[in-house]
């Protein structure tokens, strides 16, 4: 296997080499950075002045702004002036898209500059172009000319350079030759790399960045191996691009770059919402406090241990089927009730499941759990026959749905349920004496370790060795942590583990917060792809490029298809990278000009240039002709 992280087994920073940012470094034996981009017209002076010093205030460490045209890029030289007549030393960086002659500004004012090497020197998107080696070879020149002018005034001026490759806007060029792939990506940062190496400029920060959390971890990943086989360790700044508001983009945030800190990887990190950019910097200060804390201790060489499953590629470990658990049946949610006393209809309501008394009808939401763990706890409540019951072995009854748990397989041998048993253990037990269990049973693994992750990937990675197919569900002690802490450190713990190809379920235990806990399962399982339950937005965090109120249009899209499970739509605040970057989505919304908007299905435009008011009304419609709308529950 090609060697991605310094440790598999025991959290382990990868030793990248510093760069400096102005005053502050990135990389090395700093701190993981956390830093943001403001949403402003960078035009408006006083404005991006002001919402910079909120980031500032908030935790930002590195401030980022658009500079889509020179004139922008001119600009940045007053907000520079202006942030720093205020007494903040944050090193500013400009965003670049397409246009060199604003890096060559922008590189000379703020103290580091982000390219997209897909779109550097490229205007060409979406075109089908065979290349030969010679017309690749001929493309790279041209692109090496266009690139040197940048790479010298850095190298003169000190300024720092992101190369930040996005999934969705990678060139004709490498398309033609790697597809829209995790190694695509790669490649397209590695080719500018190079560029960057014969002119002896190493002040280099990499992304890879995609909504996709598989192809962000993968490329993330691929990166990193490639340069740990070239002998290079640039710094990395982790992003999941357009994860969209609130819970959903908080989850989606953490399975990507809350799975790659556990990796190791990461020197910075930007959480983007479709928020206030302030409100980045406290989800992104939880999730590097947790791994800042951790010690780098190394223990053995990952290098001399062979993977049974392929990190680069996402594969379920396949496991048994166990009624609806394991095999190729989605993943399971379990829920913990063992410590709510008296369960009621009440309590049931707030993980989905209603009881209307008058007609004796349940409805069941689409984030109702599979399974809800009584402990030593019964329920007089008659449930629907798809929910089965969990209960410590010694209370479980003879109902046909009601199923043991055991501690262990002692216990389990004397006294199983012939369709179904659960059997608690840790993760680092002893799992001889599995080999031979015959019983139907799923396990329920724990974790005693603060390494939550890399632990309970650990005992997959053993079964996997054993080529035991037992069923897994994850189970977590979700009790201590506060709920926002519950929500980035679940979703990576649970999330890293399903996107490397672990666990039949999930769930926490010793924690009565039901509803909070339902609803992020749900929401990571979603977020790792592996359990769709509701409609996936991909909307980016708007930047200075935005061409409408995308926080206001996003309630309102969400508002009125919140309820269209599994259909993806992309709502874009500009052309310039939204139909790419979007590449994912079902439908797309995107800003095209000043309140005018272009719908899109998939990657294809099917109206162009609508008048904002109207526009989520044809994407309704669009939705409606193309088959995927149903109406609302009443
Ligand atoms: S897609 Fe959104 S965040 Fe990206 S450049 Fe356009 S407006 Fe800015």
């Amino acid at each position: 296997m090609q060697k991605y992280s310094n440790n598999m087994f025991h959290y382990s920073r990868f030793d990248t080499c510093e760069v400096k940012i102005g005053e502050i470094g990135l990389g090395g034996n700093n701190p993981i950075r956390i830093q943001s981009m403001t949403t402003t017209d960078t035009m408006d002076t006083d404005e991006s002045i002001a919402q910079s010093i909120r980031m500032i205030e908030a935790g930002a460490e590195l401030v980022r702004l658009t500079a889509p045209s020179i004139k922008e890029a001119e600009n940045l030289k007053y907000i520079k002036k202006g942030i720093r007549d205020l007494g903040f030393s944050t090193p500013i960086i400009a965003d670049i898209h397409f246009t060199p002659n604003a890096a060559l500004i922008a590189a000379e004012i703020v103290e580091k500059v982000r390219i997209n090497p897909g779109n550097y020197a490229d205007r060409k998107q979406f075109q089908k172009i065979e290349y030969t080696d010679q017309s690749y070879t001929e493309e790279l020149e041209r692109i090496r000319e266009r690139f040197l002018p940048l790479i010298r005034i850095c190298k003169t001026n000190g300024t720092a350079l992101r190369i930040g490759t996005n999934h969705g806007s990678l060139s004709d060029r490498i398309l033609s030759r790697y597809g829209d792939t995790p190694l695509g990506m790669v490649e397209s940062a590695l080719e500018f790399t190079r560029m960057c190496i014969d002119e002896n400029f190493h002040n280099i920060v990499f992304s890879m960045k995609a909504s996709n959390t598989h192809i962000m971890i993968q490329a993330y990943r691929l990166l990193v191996s490639k340069m740990m086989g070239n002998g290079m360790n640039y710094p990395l700044h982790l992003g999941v691009t357009e994860a969209g508001e609130g819970e959903d983009g908080r989850i989606k945030s953490s399975v990507g770059i809350g799975t790659l800190l556990a990796d190791g990887l990461g020197d910075t990190i930007r959480v983007s919402l479709t928020e206030e950019p302030e409100n980045e910097l406290p989800v992104a200060r939880l999730l590097v406090n947790r791994f800042d804390s951790l010690k780098s201790n190394i223990r053995g060489d990952s290098t001399k241990i062979i993977l049974p499953y392929d990190p680069f590629f996402h594969q379920r470990r396949e496991s048994k089927t166990i009624l609806n658990i394991g095999g190729s049946q989605v993943p399971v949610v379990m829920s913990d009730l063992s410590k709510i006393p008296n369960i009621s209809y009440e309590t049931l309501n707030k993980i989905g499941l209603q009881y209307n008394s008058t007609i004796d009808k349940w409805t069941l939401s689409d984030t109702v759990p599979d399974y809800l763990y009584l402990g030593e706890q019964t329920i007089s409540i008659d449930l629907p026959d798809t929910i089965g019951i969990i209960q410590d072995k010694n209370h479980a009854g003879n109902h046909k749905y009601i199923y043991p748990m055991f501690n262990s397989i002692s216990d389990l041998n004397a006294s199983f349920h012939p369709d179904l048993n659960f059997l608690k253990i840790n993760s680092d037990c002893n799992l001889t004496g599995l080999a031979d269990l015959s019983i139907p049973t799923v396990l329920v693994i724990q974790t005693g370790s603060e390494q939550i992750l890399i632990k309970l990937r650990e005992i997959g990675i053993k079964l996997m060795k054993y080529n035991l197919q037992i069923p897994i569900i994850y189970s977590i002690d979700s009790s201590e942590l506060t709920p926002d802490e519950l929500q980035c450190y679940l979703s990576t713990d649970f999330g890293g583990l399903f996107i490397d190809g672990f666990g039949d379920g999930i769930m926490t235990f010793g924690d009565k917060r039901i509803k909070h806990i339902n609803q992020t399962l749900f929401g990571l399982l979603q977020a790792a792809r592996v359990r769709i339950s509701k409609t996936e937005y991909i909307s980016c965090p708007s930047c200075g490029r935005t061409l409408f109120d995308l926080q206001s249009v996003t309630a309102n899209i969400r508002e009125r298809t919140s309820h269209l499970k599994g259909v993806k739509i992309g709502i874009m605040g500009c052309i310039v990278n939204g139909p790419g970057e979007m590449a994912d989505a079902d439908y797309g919304y995107v800003g095209t000009g000043k309140e005018k908007i272009s719908l899109y299905k998939g990657q294809d435009i099917i109206k162009a240039n609508l008048q904002s008011g109207e526009a989520v009304d044809s994407l309704i419609q669009l939705i409606k002709d193309n088959g995927d709308w149903v109406d609302p529950p009443s």
